[in-house]
């Protein structure tokens, strides 16, 4: 097995089962433009975030970690009428690069982006008496992971589903004396999510045209 094979094999996942679309595909050459990095989940990826949303019937959804927008409007596309994704980034470029992929996709009542270190807009927005949302993906700095999920379980109900990103490490994540902030960070972060009893969680091993990675996902009980 090989990134080649694994490539392949998403290209062929996408070709027939993620029809290509236009305002996707600008929104990951706008950000090819101007340097963003490649980290946006895959178009299969974000067909899968879309999936879950409807599955869910999620109304609110909260993302940490907006780069261009890509995965904001895949899963903002899939939300009711009356539905919003806020969505948070520290960098200014890349939300200002978000702001116009997200407007391009006709998106942009539907979507806040706040710019700033998450933490803190995470506890402006706890001060703002933020309504508790139905999906929230955590997908930035990953030595962060842990204090994110304190933040989305304060901002989860019954039936939230919490996903976080890129787990796996290359691997790394199974070794417990790594000294990779982000392989610890992801470890303390699935070590929460088994000891709080209020989630049923699981994480799964994927390889793809990102490479070899994978994702948590929990669900908040009653
Ligand atoms: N979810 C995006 C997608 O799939 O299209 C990819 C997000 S990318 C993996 C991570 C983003 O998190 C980057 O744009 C980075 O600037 C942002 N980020 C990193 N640290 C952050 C922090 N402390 N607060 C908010 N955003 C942060």
């Amino acid at each position: 097995m090989s990134q080649t094979q694994w490539t392949a094999v998403d290209r062929y996942f996408t070709e027939t089962l993620v029809p290509s679309d236009a305002v996707l595909d600008a929104a990951l050459q706008s950000n090819a433009e101007v340097g963003l990095p490649t980290i946006d989940v895959a178009p299969n990826q974000g067909k899968f975030l879309q999936l879950l949303v409807q599955l869910r019937g999620a109304r609110r959804i909260l993302e940490i970690g907006t780069l261009g927008g890509y995965s904001s409007i895949w899963m903002a596309r899939a939300l009711p009428a009356d539905g919003r994704l806020t969505t948070l980034e520290f960098s200014p470029k890349h939300a200002e690069v978000a702001r116009a992929n997200i407007a391009r996709a006709g998106l942009a009542k539907v979507v806040e982006i706040r710019v700033g270190p998450a933490l803190e807009t995470l506890a402006k927005m706890e001060t703002e008496g933020t309504e508790p949302f139905d999906l929230i993906f955590m997908d930035a700095d990953k030595p962060n992971n842990p204090n994110y999920l304190t933040w989305a379980l304060k901002f989860s109900r019954p039936g939230t589903l919490l996903i976080g990103d890129n787990i796996v490490r290359e691997g790394e994540i199974a070794d417990a004396s790594s000294t990779d902030e982000n392989v610890q960070g992801q470890r303390r972060f699935l070590e929460m999510m088994a000891a709080e009893p209020r989630l049923s969680a699981t994480a799964l091993q994927t390889v793809g045209s990102k490479g070899y990675d994978g994702f948590a996902m929990a669900l908040v009980l009653g």
